[in-house]
Parts: C-alpha cells; structure tokens; sequence
C-alpha cells in the first residue's frame, strides 16, 4: 500500500487503492478492523477539533504499512461515519477539517521538496497537486531572478473564481486583483488557499451517503454513529454567559479582532476562529456583523460563515481547541494559559466568571444591532473598558 494515498487518501489514485483493498469495507467494519476506530477518531476531531489528524501525532507517511494502511481506509469509513449523522453542518465541517489537515501536508511537503532535504517519507510537489486537480494548465509561476523559487503565479480566471470566494475578504475580489490576458495573480500561500478549497469541494463531493439506517454498514456502524452523536451533544456549545465583553476576550480573539481592525485580511483558519468564538458566545449574525463593521471582514463574509456555524436545530460547534489555534499560528500562549483552558471559550467563560464587574459590548451598541447590515455602526471589535 502506497503511504501517499494514506497521506492524501482523496486523490484519485487513492479511491482506486481503496477499490482495489483485498478487505472490502463492509468486511472491515463488520470486523471491526483498526480502520473503523481511526475513522470514528478522525470524524470527532474533524467536528471538535477542526482536524483529522490522528490524536497521536500529525500522519506523514513515514509510519507503518499497518498504520498507512488504517489511515488509507479510516477515510472512506469516516465519509459513511459523517453521513450518518444526518446533519449538514457536520459535513461541512467535515470537509473544512480534511482540507485543513491535507493543507498542512501539502505545505509540509513542498517545504521539504524545496529545501531539498533527502527524506524517506512519501511526499507530494505543487506540480502534482495542481494535477490533481487538473490545474495544471491553469496555473503558471511568474518567473523569478536568478532561479528562485517562484513567489507568485497567475492562475486562469475561471479556476480563481472556482476555488476562491469572495467571503475570504475584500482582498480576494476580482477588482482588487490583478488580471492579465485572463489571469489573476496570486501568491503561493493564496495559491495553496485556494488549492484548500478544491481539497474541500472533492472530500464533501458525493456526501451524504444515501444509506438505510439499521440496515447493512449502517447497523454495523450504530454504536460508532451512537458515540459521535452523545460526543458532539455534549460539546454542543451554549453561550457560557450570556455576555458579550472584549475586554475578557483571551488573547488569540483580540489579537484576530486587532488585526482585522488594521484592515489586515484574516486567513480562512483565523476568520473561521474568530467567527465560532463570537458565535460560541451568544452573538447573533447581526451582532457580529456589527462588531466586525469597522474591521477588514465584510458582512456577507460573516453571514456565510456564521450561518455555517449554526445547523437548522440550532446546534452550534465548538471553536477549534487551543492546540489546534497554535497549530495554525493564531494561539500564542500568552502568559502560558493553556495551562488554563483547552479552547478559547473555556477560557473565556473564566474571566467572566472571575470579574467584577462586566459590562455587555450589546447594551452600549444595541441600536447597531438592530437589522446591522455592517455598513454604518460605530461599534467595531475595540475593547470596551471593564473592570475585572
Ligand atoms: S491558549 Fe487558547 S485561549 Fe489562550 S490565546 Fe491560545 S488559543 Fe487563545
């Protein structure tokens, strides 16, 4: 078994691997095979955590034939996994989190090709991911002096408009952008961004499942299904208190909210985080838009992403963890509070709860709230002066 197809088990060349298994998969959960626990791990952390990498350890390839080999299958078992929770914003999330865990890879994979480091693990170039996704001939680098690695490409305008949105902020539109004979110049990290949402569109392709409940894979699968169900009620979040104070916010947020106050465009992992924390506490979409009005983040951005958020039962998830906040770069560990809280609201619903005195961002900006549609409040993300 090729570890690249564990590695990157959405590639075409990995469906067949998995066609081709000698177990087949109803076999392998009817069997209860190393896979289907790998899949119910790599669900959970996907919907909790915003990653499926395994709990031990990022996957690279490097590992053994058995462990390739659960990581290879875990995959399409944990598409059956997400379709039988029956709910639209898991697979969603689902997929985010496998574009996020394929990212890191890919990145950490063309380091390695670039550094031209002699390496025993399998790994990928940004040749053969653009031809995965049949972006060969859409995307070319822009020369650079003296052969350097190129720092910018030009990709063709109907793969940009494809695999980028809008949504990710003012700097992604067209008219911000420049265009030459029908391309659009990025750099190599919007490049992989938008690599990211083509990972995306390919994991959530074909999902739900249309399977019987009871029945077949499905029955073999109830308790697995069972344990994901009871997990993701228990971490539903509710707003910890219901108020809305900046002057609490831990660290990471108000770094975000600051940054996006420098009309800095936020990445899609540091939006997202922002989003969930503000809908983790209780902010209705019109609040936030409110909240964020004077920042780089634009209504319709966060109206896509906090409805996202939410299911049609209201269920919220919870934001990413502080190991995965620190993973991406957001977290910092200011004066080593991990130590405290595992993620952002925990920490959060603490300093609340130890202050003295709170005063609710909402009661000041109520009127901006009303209907906000983020193009007049005064409001903004500024820390508002309370007393601990
Ligand atoms: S430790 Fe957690 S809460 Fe604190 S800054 Fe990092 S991610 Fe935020």
């Amino acid at each position: 078994m090729d570890a690249l197809h564990a590695k990157y088990p959405f590639f075409e060349a990995a469906r067949e691997a998995v066609a081709g298994a000698s177990a087949s998969l109803p076999t392998l959960v009817a069997e209860d095979a190393p896979a289907v626990e790998r899949a119910r791990e790599r669900v959970e952390r996907a919907l909790l955590e915003g990653t499926a990498e395994p709990e031990s350890g990022a996957f690279d390839g490097s590992e053994s034939g058995d462990v390739a080999r659960a990581e290879l299958l875990s995959y399409p078992i944990a598409r059956i996994l997400v379709s039988l929770l029956d709910s639209e914003p898991a697979i969603e999330k689902y997929a985010a989190a496998e574009a996020a865990t394929a990212l890191d890879r890919i990145r950490s994979d063309i380091e390695t090709d670039d550094e031209l480091r002699s390496t025993s693990r399998p790994t990928v170039d940004l040749d053969e991911v653009l031809a995965e996704f049949d972006l060969a001939d859409a995307v070319r680098a822009e020369p650079t002096r003296g052969g350097r690695d190129p720092v910018y490409y030009w990709i063709d305008v109907g793969a940009y408009l494809r695999f980028t949105s809008p949504s990710w902020g003012e700097s992604w539109r067209l008219v911000n952008r420049a265009l030459s004979n029908g391309d659009v110049r990025v750099s190599r990290e919007e490049l992989l961004e938008a690599l990211g949402a083509a990972v995306e569109e390919r994991v959530r392709e074909g999902l739900p499942f249309d399977l019987e409940a009871g029945e077949g894979i499905a029955a073999d699968l109830e308790s697995r299904v069972a344990e994901l169900k009871r997990l993701l009620s228990e971490r539903t979040y509710t707003a910890p208190v219901d108020v809305v104070a900046p002057a609490l916010f831990p660290p990471c947020m108000t770094n975000l909210i600051e940054k996006a106050e420098r009309d800095v465009t936020l990445s899609p992992p540091e939006s997202f985080a922002l989003m969930a924390f503000l809908v983790g506490i209780g902010m209705t979409p019109d609040e936030v838009v409110a909240f964020c009005a004077d920042t780089s983040l634009d209504a319709e951005g966060i109206r896509y992403q906090t409805e996202y958020l939410h299911d049609d039962r209201g269920t919220q998830y919870p934001p990413p963890t502080c190991e995965t906040l620190a993973n991406y770069g957001i977290c910092h560990n200011e004066d080593d509070h991990m130590r405290v809280a595992a993620d952002p609201l925990s920490y959060y619903e603490t300093r609340v709860e130890e202050a003295d005195e709170v005063t609710d961002w909402r009661e000041q900006h109520g009127s901006d709230t009303d209907g906000a549609d983020g193009t007049d409040s005064t409001g903004g993300g500024k820390p508002e002066a309370v007393e601990e």
